[in-house]
């Protein structure tokens, strides 16, 4: 049976996941052009897995959950969500140099290769890699796991800008579990749980 290596899996905020932040793994010092290239190859690989859902930016910086993408892609060796072409081009996330050299012998440029439908995606790689690459930021994990209760009130300014600046309130409840607040038009959280989980700013 095939076996691809999955990267770039996030953490979902249940409470069992496994998975790391994307904050863990900023890294601003790297290659600009690199990272346009490992843009267009992880945009363009081939479609593995579509999911009902559209995944969401972790540091919500407002981008359409569209653009985020609901398939997992891969090129016959790795596999990745859709969404992870927007955090490598976006927030200057660094990539496992194993996944990158892979990708450069390929001059950047999906190889045509067939999918196996039963292939099994495997995440002990990531797991791997995760644990001994992240910076420690704890405060990602803390963003992630505070409760509503440590909101404060003086936060409420900017939950106003962050409405402001999405255009208002969109038709449907936030997604953190337990929030029945409105989500913000184009995000799937509420302004509450978009600053004081998300980090996000207007
Ligand atoms: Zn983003
Ligand atoms: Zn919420």
């Amino acid at each position: 049976m095939q076996r691809l290596i999955a990267i770039g899996f996030w953490n979902d905020g249940s409470d069992d996941c496994p998975m790391h932040n994307p904050q863990e793994f900023i890294d601003p010092s790297g290659d600009v052009a690199l990272r346009e290239s490992l843009f267009h190859y992880l945009r363009t690989g081939h479609s593995f897995a579509q999911y009902l859902g559209f995944s969401w930016c972790r540091f919500a910086c407002g981008i359409d959950e569209n653009e985020m993408g609901s398939a997992d892609l891969g090129d016959g060796v790795w596999i990745w969500p859709e969404g992870l072409a927007h955090y490598v081009a976006r927030h200057e996330i660094r990539l496992p140099n194993e996944f990158v050299e892979h990708a450069r012998a390929n001059g950047f440029r999906i190889p045509e290769v067939e999918l196996q439908g039963d292939a099994i995606e495997d995440t002990s790689f990531w797991s791997d890699w995760c644990g001994a690459n992240t910076n420690g930021d704890a405060d990602a994990q803390a963003l992630w796991r505070r409760a509503p209760d440590e909101i404060e009130a003086a936060d409420n300014d900017i939950y106003e800008k962050l409405i402001e600046k999405h255009g208002g309130l969109a038709d449907k409840i936030c997604m953190w579990a337990g929030c029945e607040n409105q989500a913000l038009k184009g995000l799937v959280f509420c302004p509450a749980c978009a600053h004081q989980k998300m980090n996000a700013w207007p």
